[in-house]
């Protein structure tokens, strides 16, 4: 078994210019994962991946300073930075998110060269999973199928009341947020939000189907993502696996 890790900052696909690819940091495990990959030891890839896989796509991410989503909060109007994606916030308000969720709506942007590469790694039939906590979509938008794809933090294809959870049709969600309205539940007058995960809410259902993920892999990648706030490897390290250590 393979395993690298704490890639980050250090393997800083998706960080900053589209060019800066520090693959010599993969060097610093032993033996090389690609020559593993070459010799066909590694045949279970898992992809945990942050918002810095993103950012070459032109989205912002949660906490750069300065660029980042939670330096730019003071337009929406809310009495605390993380109100706007707070579920019982948006309960008594959710106009602040829904200005936010105009923004982040998937359609302005296109995958890059890092959401390609996990492509690849699946249309080599070497990816067990790819985790994603972005919302963006741009994981789907490039081929990667549904099956090989948990999106920790939800998505936007989907819509439901957050208080009863009735399904409401995605689009038309879409459309009245974009129009400056609130979808409401047509079963019990709740506000209607995009399946995105808030502070507050559970992890999808989808989230936790697929437990023997992380006992699997021959290999995990962390991408674009500080392994302070990763909860999914958190879930990992629970999992219960005895070899080899994590390396970080
Ligand atoms: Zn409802």
């Amino acid at each position: 078994h393979v395993f690298f890790s704490s890639l980050f900052p250090h393997f800083s696909l998706g960080m900053g210019s589209p060019t800066r690819v520090h693959l010599p940091a993969l060097r610093l495990f032993s033996p090389h994962p690609l020559y593993m990959m070459k010799l066909g030891r590694v045949r279970n890839i898992v992809v945990v991946a942050g918002a810095g896989i993103s950012t070459a796509s032109g989205i912002p991410d949660f906490r750069t300073p300065g660029t980042g989503l939670y330096a730019n909060l003071a337009k929406y109007d809310i009495p605390y930075p993380v109100a706007i994606l707070n579920i019982n916030y948006f309960s008594d308000n959710p106009h602040p998110f829904f200005s936010l969720a105009k923004e982040l709506y998937p359609g302005h942007h296109r995958p890059n060269y890092v959401h390609y590469f996990i492509r690849m790694l699946h249309q080599k039939g070497l990816l067990l999973r790819m985790y994603t906590q972005n919302i963006d979509g741009l994981e789907k938008l490039c081929g990667i199928p549904d099956d090989k794809l948990v999106e920790a933090h939800g998505s936007f294809a989907t819509a439901a009341c957050h208080l009863c959870y009735t399904p409401y049709p995605a689009e038309e969600a879409k459309q009245a947020i974009m129009n400056g309205n609130v979808p409401i539940c047509t079963f019990c007058a709740g506000a209607v939000k995009p399946n995105v995960v808030v502070f507050g809410e559970d992890l999808p259902e989808k989230y936790f189907q697929h437990a023997e993920d992380f006992p699997k892999a021959d290999l995990l990648m962390i991408m674009g993502k500080s392994l302070t706030s990763c909860l999914i490897l958190k879930v990992f390290l629970l999992c219960g696996r005895s070899s080899p250590s994590p390396a970080w």
